[in-house]
């Protein structure tokens, strides 16, 4: 995995130079001039400017060095800089360039950060099961000494991202190596790790707890569930906590209510929200926010056998409510709800849940944009911005009293499928019947927590979707 370093220090010709330029900025040719670059070479290049565009430059007449200039677009939009800065580790990782000296950025305040992550996502590969992996390489990025006084946001950029490639580690494990109890370990040793209250609880503690639905999930497979809950104090005890949930359903089989074979293998990726919540935590241990988070990830397996649950079943969730099952592949909301009804009790000030919880949000808002539902206009109009900033984007959806009606069930309290029509909008009304008036936020991110597109710093798999728009979030709210 590609490892990024960095250090403030005056670019030598040893190293490559990396110059960010917008379209048609006319400071652009003088700044190549003091850089001993002729402005002509590089425009008879064509070079514009444009966002994605990127021109290499070797042996340099005048410096002998080598230099890479990076298009910043016309948009004045940061994600322009982290899509160069993926664009940019692509270009090292192939010309095994280690050390790069950033020498012209403009608008520090405005693309810095952003450009800073690219590097890192743009830089992630998931090589853990290649026998002939190329091995670690490690690139050395070199700051001019100004830059220093942007040493906290940089430092902020390091610690998101490799927490998004985390979750994008934990993510594209497969199924056979991230059963629950794998999951809960990782997560154990990273809070241990931080020094974090972690607490693991198993099937008999789920029992204890009546998690009849979470439970009645786990039934089908031979791995036992899990809950995860972590506690990060950052304010006084007073403060009420934000409880984050994630969906972690290691392997999603849809259960006896079996999935077509057909695309079947991306189902380790359902526990994407689990994952998501593990670098959350980890984020708020690293950067220390005045904020109280729990952090809560209900782990299963979702298996068809002689044990499973059947269609038709009904369960009864730890609040009493109950549920008959008309699909046993719609199993993230009844394992969430569990964990609601236990994060409830947690005396939250506000929950956010996220989770690959249906196809239908897919069909919906297509691979790029996450749905969010709730009952909170000001955390949706926050995360919305949020999405905004980090390019993790959300578009609201409705739970009006129409769509509740779908999943009313002529034998117990609810059903867990409402069919086909609206299928993201019944889920998150499923969900909101355990949440009740306590603040809360779903975001159903099965339409974007797996990339197969070439995208500058989205590389293939798992995208670690929510670890920068709630780390944004939650870091704003200190
Ligand atoms: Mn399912
Ligand atoms: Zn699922």
């Amino acid at each position: 995995m590609l490892q990024i370093k960095y250090s403030f220090r005056k670019a030598t010709a040893k190293d490559t130079q990396i110059v960010l330029a917008r379209e048609n900025d006319n400071k652009f040719p003088a700044m190549l001039k003091r850089l001993g670059v002729d402005p002509e070479l590089v425009f008879a290049r064509g070079f514009k400017g444009k966002k994605d565009e990127a021109a290499e430059f070797w042996a340099l007449s005048k410096t002998g060095g080598s230099l890479i200039i990076l298009g910043l677009g016309s948009d004045d939009n940061p994600d322009n800089a982290r899509r160069a800065g993926g664009i940019l580790s692509a270009i090292a990782v192939k010309k095994k360039l280690n050390s790069l000296a950033v020498v012209w950025l403009p608008d520090m305040k405005k693309y810095l950060s952003a450009f800073v992550e690219g590097i890192i996502l743009g830089g992630y590969t998931f090589d853990r099961y290649k026998s002939a992996a190329d091995g670690p390489a490690e690139i050395k990025l070199i700051f001019d000494n100004s830059t220093a006084a942007f040493r906290g946001e940089i430092d902020r950029a390091v610690i998101i991202c490799e927490a998004a490639r985390l979750a994008r580690d934990l993510i594209n494990t497969p199924g056979n190596d991230m059963p629950p109890r794998e999951l809960a370990a990782r997560a154990g040793k990273l809070a241990l790790s931080c020094g974090m209250p972690v607490k693991i609880y198993g099937p008999a503690e789920l029992a204890k707890l009546k998690m009849g639905a979470l439970l009645g999930v786990a039934r089908g497979s031979d791995q036992p569930p899990q809950l995860i809950e972590w506690h990060y104090n950052g304010a006084g005890k007073k403060d009420k906590p934000i409880v984050l949930i994630g969906k972690g359903v290691t392997f999603d089989s849809g259960g006896i209510s079996i999935k077509p074979a057909e695309g079947m293998q991306e189902m380790k990726n359902d526990m994407a929200g689990a994952a998501v919540v593990v670098s959350l935590m980890h984020i708020m241990a690293k950067l220390k926010p005045r904020l109280n988070v729990i952090g809560l990830a209900p782990c299963v397996e979702n298996m068809p056998s002689g044990k499973a649950l059947r269609p038709g079943d009904v369960v009864t969730a730890s609040d009493g409510q109950t549920i008959e099952i008309i699909s046993t592949d719609a199993e993230g909301r009844l394992i969430l709800a569990d964990a609601i009804c236990h994060a409830r009790k947690l005396n939250p000030a506000a929950l956010i849940d996220m989770a690959t919880l249906t196809g239908a949000v897919k069909i919906a808002l297509g691979e790029t944009t996450a749905g969010i539902f709730g009952n909170d206009d000001k955390m949706i109009g926050r995360l919305y911005e949020s999405g905004q900033r980090t390019a993790e984007k959300i578009w609201r959806l409705p739970l009006w009293e129409e769509y509740h009606e779908l999943i009313k069930s002529d034998i117990a309290d609810m059903k867990n499928s409402g069919g086909r029509p609206a299928g993201a909008i019944t889920a998150a009304c499923f969900l909101a019947k355990f949440v009740k008036d306590t603040p809360w936020a779903h975001i159903d991110i099965a339409g974007v927590d797996n990339n197969d597109k070439s995208h500058p710093y989205l590389t293939k798999g798992a995208t670690g979707f929510g670890v920068r728009l709630l780390a944004d979030y939650l870091l704003n709210l200190d």
